[in-house]
């Protein structure tokens, strides 16, 4: 008795394992791997408060699959403590993303006034070439290194008071010229409609990222089931090509709280491989006794789905949440006795995914009930 009690005391003295990361359960879709990424981070070869190599083992431990490091040109605060080198955060941060498979991607943002704000660049080969006084010049560098290139925080207050997004003359030049590609849609947690209309309208791709600056647990709850502002890039194969081609395809959708942006042919499809109906058929007697349908929510995204229809002869409840990585409950009730075999098909609109600032996903779900 005493050796057992002496061994258990040990175990519970045992510190819990910290070097441990968490799967972040996002499922791929049909054709397409479904890549987490943040593609907008600091270090302290700009205005960040970490040596580049904490980020890719946050990744790592947050179940992200790639990270961009994507540090100012211009704006270096600590220049008299650290000398500026533009290429510096990657090259410390990529040997460790090698060794824990997170894909690191080399990045810089070119911080400059409203227009054309800040972007970021990223897939550079070299940041000093993006070192100029003229923007269209740092822009320039970055085409011809064949940057993917990004506006970020288009409706941050600190250029935009009001929280709009503008579009300006400056941004459609860009455009124009194929030196801009993306918009992020999400920045830390703030989404911007109007980014969102503007990536659809203008045909650019949806980002959504953390630029964090603190370690990423000092901004984010990341060990109590909270995550970054994500990019969910739908790749063909999970490497840094494979990224770099979806993203130029805009095969991208937005994960920030338990928010999806982007376009119905890939949220549609993420829907349904994250929601697995495990009742398919099942008994109804009447009254009293609902029927007891049951969702399994393979994913960690938590669906608020709202009835948009009545179903004549049942009694549905108003509101469905699946939770993430958990099985629901919907409770059918008959308002009258089943004369036989039914289908039933009600539509629910999932109002944490938005296809257009104003339009949600709508999903079906489909089951059998059968007269007891
Ligand atoms: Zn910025
Ligand atoms: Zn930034």
């Amino acid at each position: 008795v005493t050796a057992l009690v002496l061994v258990a005391a040990q175990l519970s003295a045992e510190p819990p394992p910290i070097r441990v990361r968490t799967p972040m359960r996002i499922p791929d879709i049909p054709g397409y791997v479904t890549v987490k990424a943040d593609l907008h981070i600091h270090t302290v070869f700009s205005d960040g408060s970490v040596w580049p190599d904490v980020r890719p083992e946050e990744a790592w431990r947050e179940g992200l699959d790639a990270i961009a490091m994507t540090d100012h040109i211009e704006y270096l605060p600590h220049a008299e403590d650290l000398p500026p080198n533009h290429n510096r955060s990657y090259q410390i941060a990529a040997p460790l993303g090698e060794r824990l498979d997170v894909i690191v991607i080399a990045g810089s943002e070119v911080t400059r006034d409203m227009p054309p704000g800040h972007l970021n660049a990223i897939f550079i080969s070299d940041a000093d070439a993006l070192d100029q006084p003229d923007w269209r010049d740092a822009l320039a560098a970055a085409g011809e290194q064949r940057a993917f290139v990004f506006w970020n925080h288009p409706g941050w207050s600190g250029q935009q008071p009001d929280g709009r997004t503008r579009w300006y003359d400056e941004h459609q030049e860009l455009v124009e010229a194929g030196l801009l590609h993306g918009i992020e849609v999400v920045n830390t947690r703030e989404y911007y409609p109007e980014a969102h209309r503007l990536c659809l309208e203008k045909k650019l791709t949806l980002l959504s990222n953390s630029d964090v600056h603190a370690p990423s647990n000092l901004d984010y709850h990341v060990h109590a089931g909270d995550h970054r502002p994500l990019t969910l890039v739908f790749a063909t194969e999970r490497s840094s090509a494979g990224i770099r081609e979806a993203l130029f395809d805009r095969r991208t959708a937005v994960y920030s709280g338990e928010m999806l942006v982007g376009e119905e042919r890939f949220l549609r499809p993420l829907f349904d491989a994250s929601v697995e109906l495990l009742t398919p058929e099942l008994p109804l007697s009447g009254e009293d006794d609902p029927a007891l349908v049951q969702l399994r929510n393979h994913s960690d995204v938590t669906f608020s789905l709202r009835r948009l229809e009545q179903v004549p002869g049942l009694t549905l409840p108003e509101r469905l949440v699946l939770a993430g990585d958990r099985t629901s409950l919907l409770e059918v009730e008959a308002e009258v006795p089943l004369a036989g075999p039914r289908d039933v098909e009600v539509r629910f609109e999932a109002e944490n995914v938005k296809l257009t600032p104003e339009q949600n996903l709508v999903v079906s779900l489909r089951f059998r009930l059968v007269a007891e």
